[in-house]
């Protein structure tokens, strides 16, 4: 069986997704998710057709919520799927090159290896912020560069001049893809309307986080109408199911939109309630500012207390292995008994009254 397997398929480790690590609890604020179930409802009509490629109902509808144009405007299976879609669309296995920045999302270079394509890691700064010279230096013949901004796990923005100056400096054969899973907490930090200024500009998003629709795996590309017609020639041939299009649909009308900006304000409140009530704990030894739904601790024993939260049915994620992270945890932020339910946890484990 072995030799059935090409080596690098054989070498693969995959992605460690909340589902798949799959701990059970009461609380889960492990896969930054929204806390509100979405009561958006779907038709279910025609399912005897064929969707349309890029059901043009969606492309209306998000183009009007994000100000890019339709044809800028690729519809894909989630932002994962964008990720994979532009390394399978411009990058050859064996000889191109990707360059991202740990600690952050670990999709990039998971792509990077099931299509056995090269990856040249810059580490970010002790601050958190891009290693300019490092970048500049390493440069060379990247075809392509992700920048995850808001950055996951670490929470923070990088600085808007050193992504320009990205912008600036790399040559007209690479391309630059912010990834802007989390750019409804911060959305001043998007880069689309950079999109018509730099052509080698990516921008990819998603219906999963701050719209609460993770289950429905909807994302998009914007880009320049050259590049998206490039990944619309490797893009499968349907996509986007008519269910999943129907339900996006609902999800960017007026209404839900202002229900989705609420539920933005109520977890950036619960943020703030949470650090307040964080920094008069002894066992932390830093909470990183964020600019999401997320926050990444630093402890000073992460072990004891990622095992204590497991035991106490609050379930969240384990970062402690990740480059610069050592003994930290990424907390989603949730509902408001959640977070209390949080902190009495860790007043508990110190024996803190609250
Ligand atoms: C969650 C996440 C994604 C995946 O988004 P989907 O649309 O659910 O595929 C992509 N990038 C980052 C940084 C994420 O955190």
């Amino acid at each position: 069986m072995k030799r059935l397997i090409p080596q690098h398929i054989c070498a693969l480790t995959p992605y460690q997704s909340a589902r798949r690590i799959g701990l059970k609890g009461r609380i889960y604020l492990n896969a930054n998710e929204s806390p509100w179930i979405n009561t958006v409802k779907c038709k279910h009509s025609n399912l005897n057709r064929y969707p349309d490629f890029q059901p043009y109902e969606l492309l209306k509808k998000y183009s009007k919520y994000s100000g890019v144009a339709k044809e800028n405007i690729l519809i894909t299976r989630g932002a994962d799927e964008g990720i994979e879609i532009l390394v399978r669309s411009f990058c050859a296995p064996n000889h191109d090159k990707i360059m991202f920045f740990p600690p952050t999302y670990d999709m990039y270079a998971v792509n990077a290896d099931i299509f056995n394509i090269k990856q040249v890691v810059i580490p970010i700064l002790s601050d958190f912020q891009l290693d300019l010279i490092n970048i500049k230096k390493n440069i060379g013949d990247i075809k392509l560069i992700y920048i995850c901004n808001p950055n996951n796990p670490t929470g923070n923005c990088f600085l808007r001049k050193d992504i320009i100056s990205i912008l600036k400096f790399i040559p007209q054969t690479t391309l630059l893809v912010i990834d802007e899973a989390y750019i409804e907490y911060s959305l001043v930090n998007s880069f689309t309307h950079e999109l018509t200024k730099y052509t080698n500009l990516v921008i990819l998003r998603t219906l999963s986080k701050a719209f609460g629709l993770a289950s429905l795996r909807c994302g998009f590309v914007l880009s320049n109408t050259y590049i998206i017609n490039v990944l619309k020639k490797v893009l499968a041939p349907y996509p986007i199911a008519t269910p999943v299009s129907d339900i996006a649909v609902q999800s960017l009308k007026l209404d839900n939109i202002k229900r989705v900006q609420k539920n933005i304000l109520k977890i950036l409140n619960n943020k703030e309630f949470l650090v307040e009530k964080l920094k008069h704990l002894s066992c932390i030894k830093n909470i990183f500012p964020s600019n999401t739904n997320f926050i990444l601790i630093q402890f000073f024993r992460s072990k004891s207390i990622f095992r204590y939260f497991v035991s106490h049915g609050i379930v969240i994620r384990d970062q402690s292995h990740k480059i610069g992270l050592k003994n930290c945890l990424r907390i989603s932020i949730g509902k408001i008994d959640e977070c209390q339910d949080l902190i009495a946890a860790l007043y508990m484990f110190e024996g803190k009254k609250l």
